[in-house]
Parts: structure tokens; C-alpha cells; sequence
């Protein structure tokens, strides 16, 4: 039988220092272990340990020279965590925090998530600890340039197939495809998230925020509320932020806050269609920062250095990155009436924070749920470039809103408490974890 408890002692003794992937870890095998025993086989077959340590870990030496001429390092890493269901595919984060902890709780995540959006792909995750942040358009490609030098004997269409994340969106991954290219003389699905002109699928880049609001709408269903007229709290103001801010003010909801590394923007008056182009432009075109929103647009206050979970709302969107709501800002969500919290990042909630929203029996939507629109688009994605076929924006929207749906229901199904209460953690894991566990049983011990 498995003990939880002890699986996680041992990763923890063998992998010291990853707190990160630790977390990941232990969050997942707390969910899945009643069900996990109901399978004896499981155990003979050592699943657990197979399915919690990646298949493969790449680490290479990336160097680029900067503008100045001088000649410098950064660290790159791709996870290959699991192909049982399909080939690899996950982001790459480009991000000064990058470690093997962080790629490795994202390449764990993955792999029950991309199980979950019903499409064929196994899990992954990749990057490096350099920051396009501050960088000029050269650097930036000759980074990417650098980057893939070495990545690329590592991936292929049906190999590993990677994508976007933190610090990596459509330039990136035009500068990557690039190189690819160039290299093998290939023309081939091996990265998503690529510009429309060359292979790309619409509604990508607006998939991962449209699709959180999607799985929202749904579990605010599950209580007839709805969307329209409510208050919401989003951090971050990258990719996912930007298109959850986007899908929330066109169903009429009020969107209150963004926010980057650097502190949190207020607009009490909400952030209506046309503040919102300016934010587009300001983030996509200028590469500024949220603070200068508050400069053009006086009514809202800008907090220098804070998190955005203090203000009064209805609903609370978290789009920026790991363990940005503690217990603390949890228990402020909540005692501000807070009525539903549907992730955007991956692992935004501490566990301190996702005990105090279970314990309030909030509507709670962990990542790998409410985040999977993304990869489920790029799975589309790879579909369309095996297809060399393009489909149209509304097939895709579609498409996504079928699969956020699916993925509701198989949280329902596998979530659902005695008392009634929807565990979305629960329901996610299990769904996610069965369907990677039955095909790694398939396939031997390999
Ligand atoms: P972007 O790089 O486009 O945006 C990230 C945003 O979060 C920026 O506003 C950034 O601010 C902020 N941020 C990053 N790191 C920190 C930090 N340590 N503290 C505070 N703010 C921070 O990334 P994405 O929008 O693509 O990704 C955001 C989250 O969503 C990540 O957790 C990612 O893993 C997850 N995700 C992304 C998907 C996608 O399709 N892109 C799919 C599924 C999940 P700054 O500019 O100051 O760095």
C-alpha cells in the first residue's frame, strides 16, 4: 500500500534542496492515494515512483554575447517527464528564478494536466535561468538562437514539442522555430504557440486566459451565479493575465487590478475595453511596466512591491507565478467575500492558502484544471500542423470551451465530497493521474 507520506520522505532525502517540485509532489499524492490503493498492481509495478521522477533531465551551457560584446553564460534544461499518453510537450520559462526544482514541479503538473484536456501529449517543461527582461531584440534572439543549438537533438514532432511560458511568447518561439530550422532543414510542428504565418493555431495566444474564465464560468454555474457584474482580482499582466482580463470584460465583468514583479495596479473604476488596449500595447509593444498604467489613467493607485489579494472582490485570478497567495492573503480573500479563486498560473496557491479556500468551501480551481486551455490549444495546434490545415478561430474557441468543459465534469465526477463540496484538487489529480496510470501499466516496465 502506499504511504504518501513515506514516497515524499524519500524524494525528499534524494532530492534535496527542490522545495518546489516537493510541494508538487506532495499536493498530488495526498489526493491520489485512496485510489491509487484500490489498485494493487499499481504497487507491484512501482508506478508511483516511476510516475513521480522525470523520465529524462537535459541541462546544457547556453552562451550568447550581449550588446556590449561580452561573452556570457546561462543554464538551459529540458524535463521529459512522462510520454506515456503522447509526446512530450510543455513551456519553456525563460525567468532569473529558473532551477531544476521549479522546471520539475512544472514538468510533474503537466503531465496530469495534458492527461486531462483528453488530447494525446505526455509532460513537460524546460528553460533557462536568462531573463528577456531588460534585454534588446538581439540579444533575445541570439539567446534563443544559443538555446536551441543544443535543444534541438532533443525534440521533434512526435519526440517533445515545446511551447511558450514565462518570459517565452511569440517572439521567443519565432526565434526558436527559427534556428530549428535552420539546423535541420525541417519544416515541423516542434514548437507551438508559433506566429499564424507559419503554422501557428488562432486563438493560442488568448487560449490559457480565455480558458480559466471558461472553467470559472462553469463552476460559478454549479452555484447559479453569475459572471456578469462581479468583481475581479487578476495578477500578473503577461500572456494569460491579459486574455483573462480580456474574456472577464467582455461577459461584463469588472476587472480591478494587474500586476507585475514590481507591484499592483487599482482601478476602482474597473478596467474597461479601451484601458485594456492601452495595457495590450503598453505590455506586448512597449515592454513596460504596470506602474506606468496608473501614470495614464490617475483614478487608479499603483502599490509598489505588493500582491493585489487585499482588495475587495468576488473573484480572484491568479496569472503570474508560483506561491504568489500565502495563507495570510487566502484568509483576506476570503474574509472580503471572495466567492471563487480559478488559477491561471501554475501552483499560484500555497498549501497553506488552498487549505484556507477548501476549509471556506470556496469555489476552488487548481492550475491543472483551469490553466490546461493553453496546452489543449497547442494540441490543436500540433493537430493542425499534422493536418497542414489551418482552422478558424470560432472552430478553436469551440473546441477549447468543449475540452474546459470536459474538464470540469471529469472534476465533478472524481471531486466530489459526501457533503456535496466540489475538491477540484481532488478531481483533477485523480482524473489526471488514471488515465497516465492505466497506459504506463500497458507498456511494461519501462
Ligand atoms: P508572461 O511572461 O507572459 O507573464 C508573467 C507575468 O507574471 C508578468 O506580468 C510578470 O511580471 C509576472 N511575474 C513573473 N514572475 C513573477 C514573480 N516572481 N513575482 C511576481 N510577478 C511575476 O507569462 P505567462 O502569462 O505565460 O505565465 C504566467 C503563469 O501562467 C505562469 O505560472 C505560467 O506557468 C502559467 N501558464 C502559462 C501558460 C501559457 O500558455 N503561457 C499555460 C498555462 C500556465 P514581470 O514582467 O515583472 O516579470
Amino acid at each position: 500500500m502506499m504511504k504518501a507520506t513515506e514516497v515524499i520522505e524519500n524524494l525528499k532525502q534524494r532530492f534535496p534542496g527542490e522545495p518546489e517540485y516537493i510541494q508538487a509532489v506532495s499536493q498530488v499524492l495526498a489526493t491520489i492515494e485512496d485510489e491509487y490503493n484500490l489498485h494493487p498492481d499499481f504497487e507491484a509495478a512501482n508506478l508511483i515512483e516511476r510516475l513521480c521522477i522525470p523520465d529524462r533531465i537535459l541541462q546544457f551551457r547556453v552562451t550568447w554575447t550581449d550588446d556590449a560584446g561580452n561573452v556570457r553564460t546561462n543554464m538551459g534544461y529540458r524535463i521529459q517527464h512522462n510520454n506515456a499518453i503522447g509526446p512530450y510537450k510543455g513551456g519553456l520559462r525563460y525567468h532569473q528564478s529558473v532551477n531544476l526544482s521549479i522546471l520539475k514541479f512544472l514538468a510533474f503538473e503537466q503531465t496530469f494536466k495534458n492527461s486531462l484536456t483528453t488530447l494525446p501529449m505526455g509532460g513537460a517543461k524546460g528553460g533557462s535561468d536568462f531573463s528577456p527582461r531588460g534585454k534588446s531584440e538581439g540579444e533575445v534572439m541570439r539567446f534563443c538562437q544559443a538555446f536551441m543549438n543544443e535543444l534541438y537533438r532533443h525534440i521533434g514532432p512526435d519526440e517533445d514539442v515545446p511551447a511558450g511560458d514565462i518570459g517565452v511568447g511569440g517572439r521567443e518561439v519565432g526565434y526558436l522555430f527559427g534556428q530549428y530550422k535552420k539546423l535541420t532543414h525541417q519544416f515541423q510542428g516542434v514548437l507551438t504557440g508559433k506566429g499564424t504565418s507559419f503554422g501557428g493555431s488562432l486563438i493560442r495566444p488568448e487560449a490559457t486566459g480565455y480558458g480559466v474564465v471558461y472553467f470559472l464560468e462553469s463552476m460559478l454555474a454549479t452555484r447559479n451565479i453569475a459572471l456578469a457584474g462581479k468583481k475581479v482580482l487578476i495578477s500578473g499582466s503577461g500572456n494569460v493575465a491579459q486574455y483573462a482580463a480580456r474574456k472577464c470584460i467582455e461577459l461584463g465583468a469588472k476587472v480591478l487590478t494587474l500586476s507585475d514583479s514590481d507591484g499592483y495596479i487599482y482601478d476602482p473604476d474597473g478596467i474597461d475595453a479601451e484601458k485594456f488596449e492601452y495595457v495590450m500595447e503598453l505590455k506586448n509593444i512597449f515592454r513596460g511596466r504596470i506602474r506606468e498604467y496608473a501614470e495614464q489613467y490617475p483614478s487608479a493607485q499603483y502599490h509598489e512591491y505588493e500582491r493585489p489579494w487585499r482588495e475587495v472582490a468576488d473573484i480572484a485570478l491568479p496569472c503570474a507565478t508560483q506561491n504568489e497567495i500565502d495563507g495570510d492573503d487566502a484568509a483576506a480573500l476570503v474574509a472580503n467575500g471572495v466567492v471563487a479563486v480559478a488559477e491561471g498560473a501554475n501552483m499560484p496557491s500555497t498549501p497553506e492558502a488552498v487549505k484556507v479556500f477548501q476549509d471556506a468551501k470556496l469555489l476552488y480551481a487548481p492550475g491543472k484544471a483551469s490553466n490546461a486551455g493553453g496546452v489543449s490549444v497547442s494540441g490543436l495546434e500540433m493537430t493542425q500542423n499534422s493536418e497542414r490545415l489551418s482552422w478558424t478561430a470560432k472552430e478553436v474557441d469551440d473546441y477549447l470551451k468543449r475540452i474546459m468543459n470536459d474538464i470540469h465534469e471529469n472534476c465533478i465526477r472524481y471531486g466530489t465530497e459526501p457533503d456535496g463540496y466540489i475538491n477540484y484538487v481532488k478531481g483533477a489529480n485523480v482524473a489526471g493521474f488514471m488515465k497516465v496510470a492505466k497506459a504506463m501499466m500497458s507498456q511494461g516496465i519501462v
